[in-house]
């Protein structure tokens, strides 16, 4: 018996593409457990009444999810925990570097910047590791003289202490891949945990709280493929249980961009304003109507 779960930020109104997640989730427990938790890690984004429209829109749609359903804005401590064992591990490091100078270093690199496969077709670089290298006591100093910074997992260093790892996919993968999929933990580079005015970053956040919530099976996007590698990397770095996942085909717009929070028109709400029925969404989505 599953155990999945549908995990959306509270920053916006749900549209076709979550109506697809979160019925895939839904379904996929197969008389086992749905739940629902609420990504509200960014303070600066997140709002109850998004949280509201979340519950509606699925209620609307016909799912329903165990109670109380969990917020991440209120996981500070099993994070905070979390990340105190990585620091133990060695294997975080302080970065300084703002956005601006993560830019220019890439555009300035002799050596073609690592870029790797974000989501389906969007390729990005990764961070450069230009804060990797700094001495203790540079990464003191800069500490206490307040200079602002997050902390980044050291993938390299993380890869070397846990063995070769694997994960299993049951879905298709954005190339269709499927079975045991070997975890390439530097895919992302060296992601950020934790950042400040937000209880932890989104890699750790998620994969604490699949645990915490006992998730089976991690079905999402396809656009997450990626993040799964290094998900997998802290699961074991922290000891926690894997799931299995099904990666899923995203749900793209006109143009055949992945929907956004942007696109009014295809929010769920609109929709229904405008008459269309749960059963409509199935059928445009694609899904069986019982
Ligand atoms: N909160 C993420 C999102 O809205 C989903 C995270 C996940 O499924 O792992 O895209």
């Amino acid at each position: 018996m599953p155990t999945t779960r549908f995990a959306p930020s509270p920053t916006g109104l749900l549209h076709l593409g979550h109506a697809f997640a979160a019925l895939t989730a839904f379904e996929a427990a197969q008389g086992g457990q749905f739940v629902l938790r609420i990504e509200d890690l960014d303070p600066a984004r997140s709002r109850p009444e998004y949280e509201q429209a979340i519950r509606e829109d699925l209620g609307w749609l016909g799912l329903s999810w165990r109670e109380p359903l969990l917020r991440q804005c209120e996981r500070g401590a099993a994070y905070e925990g979390a990340l105190a064992q990585l620091a133990e591990r060695a294997v975080l490091y302080p970065c300084f570097c703002t956005r601006s100078r993560i830019a220019a270093e890439i555009a300035q690199a002799i050596e073609a910047p690592h870029r790797t496969e974000v989501a389906d077709g969007t390729q990005a670089a990764v961070y450069p590791g230009t804060c990797r290298g700094l001495t203790s006591a540079e990464r003191q100093r800069r500490i206490a003289a307040g200079t602002p910074h997050v902390l980044r997992l050291d993938t390299a260093r993380a890869a070397a202490a846990v063995p070769a790892l694997t994960f299993n996919e049951c879905g298709a993968g954005p190339r269709g891949q499927h079975g045991v999929i070997a975890v390439e933990p530097a895919r992302l580079g060296d992601v950020v945990l934790a950042r400040k005015g937000m209880p932890a970053a989104y890699h750790l956040a998620v994969v604490i709280d699949d645990a915490f919530q006992g998730i089976t099976l991690v079905t999402r996007g396809n656009d997450l493929f990626a993040a799964t590698h290094v998900q997998r990397l802290l699961q074991a770095l922290l000891g926690l249980p894997t799931p299995h996942y099904a990666h899923h085909r995203l749900i793209l717009d006109a143009l055949g961009r992945k929907l956004s929070k942007r696109d009014r028109a295809a929010t769920l709400r609109s929709l229904r304003d405008q008459g269309v029925s749960a059963a409509d969404i199935r059928r445009r989505l694609g899904l069986a109507v019982t």
